[in-house]
C-alpha cells in the first residue's frame, strides 16, 4: 500500500537487532487518516473472505483492528496479555516476544470466540510470527475458523509471513520489509 510504504520511507526509524519504530503514526502517535486508509485496503483484500469477528491482541493491534470492524460493522476482540483475575471460562498460550525476549501469556474469554466463528486476525506486525501463532493456537482451541490475518507491515526477513502461508493460511501485509542493513529500510515494491 503505497500511502503506507512511503509514510514508513519518511518517518520509520531502525533500530539494531532489526526493529522498526513507527512510533511517530502506528504505535505511540496514531495517524487516524492512515490508520483508516490501511482498514479500508483491509476490507477490500479480504473482501471474499467469510468474516464475522476481528480478533487483535493488545495494545498495538487495536486501532487498525477496530477500524476494520467500524467498516465492516462486526465485533472486534483483542487478545489480553495478561490473565485477569475476574475473567472465567479462558483460553490461553504461550508466546515468545522478539522485541522485549521474554515469553507471556495470550488469553481471551470464551464467551467471544467460540465455534461458528469466521476470525479476521489483525496486528501492527508479523516478524517471526509467534504472536501469530498464539493467536492460531487460540482460535484452534475455541473451535473457532480463522479466515485470514492482516497485518500492517511484514519484516519479511524475519520470515513469519513464511511460515503462515506454508500453513494455508491467507496472510495479507500493508507493507513488506526485506531488510534493515545498516539501518537502511528496503521495502518490497
Ligand atoms: P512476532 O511475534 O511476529 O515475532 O512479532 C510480532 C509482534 O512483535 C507484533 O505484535 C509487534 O508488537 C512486535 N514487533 C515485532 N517486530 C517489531 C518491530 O520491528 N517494530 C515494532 N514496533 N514492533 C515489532
Amino acid at each position: 500500500m503505497q500511502a503506507l510504504k512511503e509514510r514508513i520511507l519518511r518517518d520509520g526509524k531502525c533500530f539494531e537487532g532489526g526493529i522498526l519504530k513507527v512510533d511517530n503514526f502506528i504505535n505511540h502517535q496514531m495517524d487516524p487518516i492512515l490508520m483508516k486508509s490501511m482498514a479500508v485496503e483491509f476490507v477490500r483484500r479480504f473482501s471474499g473472505s467469510d468474516i464475522n469477528k476481528v480478533l487483535t491482541i493488545e495494545a498495538s493491534g487495536i486501532a487498525p483492528a477496530i477500524m476494520v470492524g467500524y467498516l465492516l460493522e462486526l465485533p472486534v476482540v483483542f487478545a489480553k496479555k495478561k490473565k485477569p483475575s475476574t475473567m472465567e471460562n479462558m483460553l490461553s498460550t504461550q508466546v515468545f516476544s522478539f522485541t522485549k525476549n521474554n515469553t507471556y501469556d495470550v488469553c481471551v474469554c470464551r464467551d467471544y470466540l467460540h465455534p461458528g466463528d469466521k476470525v479476521l486476525f489483525i496486528d501492527d506486525f508479523l516478524a517471526n510470527g509467534n504472536a501469530a501463532k498464539g493467536i492460531i493456537d487460540l482460535v484452534r482451541q475455541s473451535g473457532a475458523e480463522l479466515s485470514g490475518m492482516g497485518f500492517l507491515i511484514e519484516k519479511a526477513f524475519q520470515h513469519g509471513g513464511d511460515e503462515l502461508r506454508a500453513m494455508g493460511i491467507r496472510v495479507e501485509s500493508l507493507a513488506i520489509i526485506d531488510g534493515l542493513e545498516d539501518c537502511r529500510i528496503k521495502i518490497r515494491d
